[in-house]
């Protein structure tokens, strides 16, 4: 799962960044309204938060035009700004959840992971698939019935390929889910993980569609 983080409090951002990355998530992180525009044009994320006292533009303003302009990413809004009518009012702009500051990190990663689920047109956080078993907010995976131990970026392989099975993605698409811009990758990186992850979950379960990228095969139970 790829987040965009917009946040332009150094410590805020950082601990964000930092957390969710240990909990899983793939994360990048910007500064200003600005650079949150370039970043959306670069990357195809999962899922946003937002802060919305930017120092270029307000965040619910961004927000409303986003809407307008039919960009659905799911939004989490995250601020000080508590009062019943600023909440009703990020709603109204197109958020999809809202987070006061302080928040517990936990609570904000779960609270992300429902989001990408809705958003997916899932109605339950685990995600089963054959004998496949994946819980995105433990990061528990199962293969009929056995528990299954996957590196952080082979969860993320998974995750994205889950989302919608059948869906063909490019190795550039895949990249985008597992590494953040700021992270050196290897060329070959996607493919590795796809090794990995047909070693560990059975050979047949990732179909190489040569010369346009990978998908999920239906897989017995
Ligand atoms: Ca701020």
């Amino acid at each position: 799962m790829h987040t965009l983080i917009i946040e332009d409090d150094d410590l805020l951002g950082d601990g964000i960044k930092t957390g969710l990355e240990a909990l899983g998530q793939t994360c990048d992180w910007v500064k200003s309204a600005g650079a949150a525009e370039a970043a959306l044009k670069l990357t195809d994320f999962d899922v946003v938060v937002l802060d919305l006292g930017l120092p270029d533009r307000d965040g619910l303003q961004m927000l409303r035009d986003w809407r307008r302009q039919g960009r659905h990413v799911p939004v989490l809004i995250l601020t000080a700004r508590d009062a019943v009518p600023d909440r009703v009012q990020g709603l109204h702009a197109g958020a999809d959840d809202y987070l006061t500051k302080p928040f517990d990190l936990s609570e904000l990663a779960a609270r992300l992971h429902s989001l990408v689920r809705r958003a997916a047109g899932r109605s339950r956080n685990v995600v089963e698939y054959g004998p496949l078993r994946f819980d995105p907010v433990s990061s528990e995976v199962s293969m009929r019935g056995k528990a299954v131990s996957l590196s952080r970026r082979e969860l993320a392989v998974l995750e994205a390929l889950l989302q919608q099975p059948g869906r063909i993605l490019a190795p550039g698409q895949l990249q985008d889910h597992v590494y953040g811009w700021s992270e050196g990758v290897e060329s070959n990186a996607v493919a590795v993980h796809v090794h990995n992850l047909r070693r560990k979950l059975g050979e047949d379960l990732i179909e190489t569609v040569r010369g346009i990228g990978y998908r999920l095969r239906e897989v017995r139970e």
